[in-house]
């Protein structure tokens, strides 16, 4: 599990920022102070500084604020919000879910029309084509029907697995 959570990590934000969740799965039991963070990794401060907020605004970590009495300077401690990540991935998925659901509906409710020159034109819809009485509207190429067939497969595919991830409790 701590495997997937720095590859969804790496995912979402890149490189930098699933190195510093990794030294934090490996101390999850306390919390880190940003010095600590970058002194193990060999990272500067401030770029250490970067990514945690960064995390922070998606909710992935929290910190807690300690103020030091004598200088006044505050000492931030950080502290990662596991589930917080699979709430993330849930999220994009869900949308991504959302938006395959309406391509494959459109898919299905329409019938498409192709150029019949080879030059790559763009698939129409039937209204489209009947305007441009069957012709291409781009080179003027006689249209053909174009079956979507495959095109729904591979949608319904995509969401079947989506569903299926969704329904898991990653
Ligand atoms: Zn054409």
């Amino acid at each position: 599990m701590p495997e997937n959570v720095i590859k969804l990590v790496q995912m979402l934000f890149g490189e930098t920022h699933a190195k510093v969740v990794k030294v934090m799965l490996e101390d999850s039991n306390r919390e880190l102070r940003d010095e600590e963070i970058a002194r193990r990794l060999g990272m500067r401060i401030n770029d250490v500084r970067r990514v945690l907020y960064q995390l922070h605004n998606n909710q992935i970590v929290s910190y807690r604020k300690v103020m030091d009495p004598n200088t006044r300077w505050y000492t931030y401690f950080w502290k990662l919000n596991v589930n917080n990540i699979y709430a993330l991935i849930r999220r994009r998925k869900r949308r991504v879910l959302e938006i395959l659901k309406q391509r494959l509906e459109y898919e299905r409710a329409n019938t498409f029309f192709k150029c019949t020159s080879g030059k790559g034109c763009p698939v129409v819809t039937f209204d489209v084509a009947m305007e441009h009485y069957f012709r291409c509207p781009v080179c003027g190429a006689p249209l053909e029907q174009f079956d979507n067939s495959k095109i729904i497969r591979f949608l319904e595919k995509e969401i079947a697995k989506l569903e299926e991830e969704l329904s898991e409790n990653v």
